[in-house]
C-alpha cells in the first residue's frame, strides 16, 4: 500500500475565513444535547443575543439563521423588499457581485455603482447615483464593509454621508461577514439599517450560524415587503420563543458563541481586538511591500486608506500563477492560504489575518509564503519576513 505523504502538525489556517477556532470555543461547543426550551439554555441564549448586539454596537433588533452568510444575505433581501424593488449595489469585488446576483435571482431590480476592484468606489459616484434618483425608486444601498476577495475596506460612514448628502431615504445594508469581530464596526452610530454577519470569521466559530441586525426603520420596511419568505420571515420569527429559528435551535453554536463573546468582550476587549488586527495586518503588508522589490508580488489594493486589517490580497507578477504558491504552501507546509476569486483567480492569493491570531502565527505564515515564492521561482526581494519582524518588534 502506498502512503500519501502529508505534512506533520496541525493545519495552519491562514485563509480569510473560516478561521482558526480557539480550543476554549471548540470545547464549549462540544456540549451534550439540551432542550432548546430549557430555562438554562434560554438564559444562555439571551446572554448571547445581548452580547452579539454589543459586538455589532446596536440596541435594535437581531435575527439568527441556521445557515452560512448566504442565508443572512437572503434573509436581508426577502424581508426588506418586494419583487421589482430597486436596490443599489456598491461594487467592491466578488462578494458585492454575488450579493447582487442573489438579489437579481430573487426578482429585485439591481443597479450597481461600478468600481475598479483594486482602487475601490468613488464615494461621490454613490452620492451622484442617489441624487439622480429624485423619485426615490432606490430602496436600499447595499455594501460590503470588508471585501474579502480584494482585501479592501469600505468606509461605511462615508457611504452614509453620501446618502445623507443626497437626502435619500434608502436603507443602508452592510455585509460585515469578514469585518465583525476584527475591524471597528458601529451599526447604530453609522446609521446602518441592516448588518449581515456570519459565525466563521471574526467570531472564531465554525461555519453555519449567521445573523442580521436590523434597525427600527428596516423593521418598518419589512412590514410592507412582499417577497415570498417563510423560514427566514422576521414576522414569523418574532412570534417564536427565541425570536429567531422556525425549527430546532442549533444549541451547540450558542455554547460556542458564549465563549467567543467572553474572549472578545471580556478577556481582550473590542478595542484591543481591533488594534491587534491592525498590527498584524500592517505586518503582513510590510512583508508584501518588501517582496514587491525585484518585480515581485505586490499588494492588490492600490489605495492605502482602504487596506483591510483582516485580509490581504497579494497580486502575482505577470506570468506567475498564484495557485502554484497556494498549492506549495498547503502540500509541503500544511498552511492554507486563500485563492483568487472569480476574475482574480490565479492572479492573487490571499492571506487571512482575522480571528484567533497572534504574531508567531503571522510570522509562520509569512515565512511559508516566502518559501513558496522561492520554490516556485517567483521573483521577489527576499527578506519580507524580516520586514514584518522589525515592524512587530517595535510595537508595544
Ligand atoms: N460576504 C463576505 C464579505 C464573505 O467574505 C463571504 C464568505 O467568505 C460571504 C459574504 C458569504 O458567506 P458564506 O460563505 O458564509 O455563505
Amino acid at each position: 500500500m502506498t502512503m500519501k505523504k502529508k505534512p506533520r502538525g496541525r493545519l495552519f489556517f491562514a485563509n480569510p475565513g473560516p478561521t482558526n477556532i480557539p480550543d476554549s470555543i471548540l470545547h464549549a461547543q462540544a456540549h451534550f444535547t439540551v432542550d432548546f426550551m430549557d430555562a438554562d439554555f434560554i438564559e444562555l441564549y439571551n446572554h448571547c443575543f445581548d452580547g452579539l448586539k454589543k459586538v455589532i454596537k446596536t440596541n435594535q433588533h437581531l435575527f439568527f439563521y441556521a445557515g452560512s452568510g448566504h442565508a443572512a444575505w437572503e434573509a436581508s433581501l426577502v424581508n426588506l423588499f418586494s419583487p421589482k424593488d430597486r436596490i443599489l449595489i456598491v461594487e467592491t469585488g466578488h462578494f458585492s457581485d454575488k450579493w447582487g446576483e442573489m438579489a437579481t435571482a430573487l426578482g429585485l431590480d439591481v443597479v450597481t455603482v461600478a468600481a475598479e476592484w483594486n482602487k475601490g468606489i468613488d464615494y461621490a459616484a454613490v452620492q451622484a447615483a442617489l441624487v439622480a434618483d429624485s423619485g426615490h425608486a432606490i430602496k436600499a444601498v447595499c455594501c460590503v464593509h470588508n471585501e474579502t476577495s480584494t482585501g479592501m475596506v469600505l468606509d461605511i460612514p462615508r457611504v452614509r454621508a453620501a446618502m445623507d448628502g443626497a437626502k435619500h431615504p434608502a436603507l443602508l445594508l452592510a455585509d460585515t461577514i469578514s469585518s465583525l469581530g476584527s475591524l471597528d464596526f458601529r451599526m447604530d452610530e453609522w446609521g446602518v439599517d441592516c448588518a449581515v454577519g456570519g459565525s466563521q470569521k471574526g467570531l472564531m466559530l465554525p461555519t453555519g450560524l449567521s445573523f442580521t441586525a436590523i434597525s427600527d426603520k428596516a423593521l418598518k420596511a419589512h412590514q410592507v415587503s412582499t417577497c415570498p419568505k417563510h423560514y427566514f420571515n422576521w414576522t414569523v420569527m418574532l412570534a417564536r420563543p427565541h425570536k429567531s429559528f422556525l425549527g430546532t435551535v442549533p444549541t451547540s453554536f450558542f455554547f460556542g458563541l458564549k465563549e467567543s463573546l467572553r474572549l472578545l468582550l471580556e478577556e481582550e476587549g473590542m478595542a484591543n481586538v481591533v488594534s491587534r488586527h491592525a498590527r498584524l495586518g500592517e505586518a503582513v503588508r510590510r512583508a508584501v511591500q518588501h517582496w514587491s522589490g525585484n518585480q515581485g508580488p505586490r499588494l492588490f489594493c492600490t489605495d492605502p486608506t482602504r487596506y483591510s486589517d483582516s485580509v490581504t490580497a497579494v497580486k502575482m507578477p505577470e506570468g506567475f500563477n498564484a495557485e502554484d504558491v497556494r498549492k506549495t504552501a498547503l502540500s509541503r507546509f500544511n498552511v492554507s492560504l486563500g485563492g483568487g476569486l472569480s476574475k482574480l483567480s490565479g492572479q492573487v492569493f490571499r492571506i487571512g489575518h482575522m480571528g484567533d491570531l497572534n504574531e508567531p502565527m503571522i510570522l509562520g505564515t509569512l515565512s511559508v509564503v516566502e518559501m513558496a515564492l522561492k520554490i516556485n521561482g517567483v521573483p521577489h526581494a527576499s527578506g519580507g519576513v524580516d520586514a514584518a519582524i522589525s515592524y512587530l518588534a517595535e510595537q508595544g
